[in-house]
């Protein structure tokens, strides 16, 4: 197959990575290569997107690295001020505040609707998730609007946007430039996309290799460094004005599941529901990298 970033063939193996969720397919490993032409590393056979949307079904939501908690009514209880997944949106939204005071927000993958909630206030706007589970969660509890289905066919109905964020999304794509360039499009002139995605060029993924606990096909498909980013956002029209690494709230529970994989005692882990271990705690192995980008004038470069 062809780079999905550079377009050209021509790729090395780096590692072959078990699959766990589906033993059914033809191949019992994902194959992730580095393209030799860009540099950029992919799984070379990725999920379609039914298959994504199998991944994201209830029980995936309503973990405890990202469940909103909800009283015996059905609506939203008051400790989600605690929970991981409302305190990295809350710190998210100050990151944006740096760029913009105000304006339309599009959050793509939104998920529970976690970041539109802590956003609703400077940035409205709405979410589209491939799940139905998570979208119907949204407007049901949080009232927010959203669209159900693909990012890549969904049709948001000439549309334009402030902000776009998709936080821990675009590395569950096969195709990331089909996607920026569709973000870049959605766009009003000088607005911005924020990002989060796994640096496989980190110390960490370097050291841990096939063993890191990022290098999660079919969840993660396409693993970024800084420099092929750099190179996606630059040929689909981005200018880069913020890429740091800072850490995150998890959940304690997601940390002990992390922790079991990597030290191969996962069979021992069983999931976890007790109120301490929803407890969110700020982790930086410094191999997330964060983005902040701006629709560069002059649009999408010609490649
Ligand atoms: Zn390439």
């Amino acid at each position: 197959m062809s780079c999905p970033v550079c377009g050209k063939t021509g790729e090395e193996l780096l590692y072959r990575v078990p699959r766990e969720r589906d033993s059914a397919h033809r191949r019992a490993s994902y194959g992730v290569v580095r393209c030799e032409h860009c540099g950029f590393v992919y799984v070379s056979e990725p999920p379609d997107s039914s298959q994504v949307a199998a991944l994201y079904d209830r029980s995936f939501f309503s973990s405890s690295q990202q469940a909103l908690p909800v009283d015996e009514a059905g609506t939203l209880a008051p400790s989600y001020r605690s929970t991981a997944v409302y305190r990295n949106a809350e710190r998210r939204v100050r990151l944006l505040r740096e760029y913009r005071d105000s304006g339309r927000l599009l959050d793509i993958g939104c998920g529970n609707g976690g970041f539109l909630l802590a956003a609703a206030d400077t940035f409205p706007g709405l979410g589209v998730d491939i799940s139905e589970d998570a979208c119907s969660f949204v407007k049901r509890v949080l009232g927010f609007e959203t669209i159900c289905g693909d990012f890549l066919t969904a049709d948001f109905e000439g549309s334009s946007f402030d902000v776009v964020t998709m936080w821990d999304v675009l590395a569950g794509t096969g195709d990331p430039k089909a996607w920026l360039s569709k973000v870049n499009s959605l766009l009003k002139p000088g607005a911005v996309l924020a990002l989060t995605v796994p640096d496989v060029g980190s110390l960490c993924a370097r050291a841990m290799g096939r063993h890191w606990h990022l290098m999660i096909p079919p969840i993660v498909v396409s693993f970024f460094t800084e420099a092929t980013l750099r190179d996606v956002l630059h040929r689909t029209g981005f200018e880069v004005l913020y890429l740091k690494r800072p850490g995150k709230y998890v959940s304690l529970a997601f940390l002990i599941r992390k922790l079991a994989r990597i030290t191969q005692t996962r069979r021992y882990v069983r999931e976890y529901r007790a109120s301490l271990l929803k407890r969110a705690i700020y982790v930086n192995l410094r191999d997330i990298v964060t983005v902040v980008a701006r629709k560069a004038a002059g649009g999408e470069e010609a490649v």
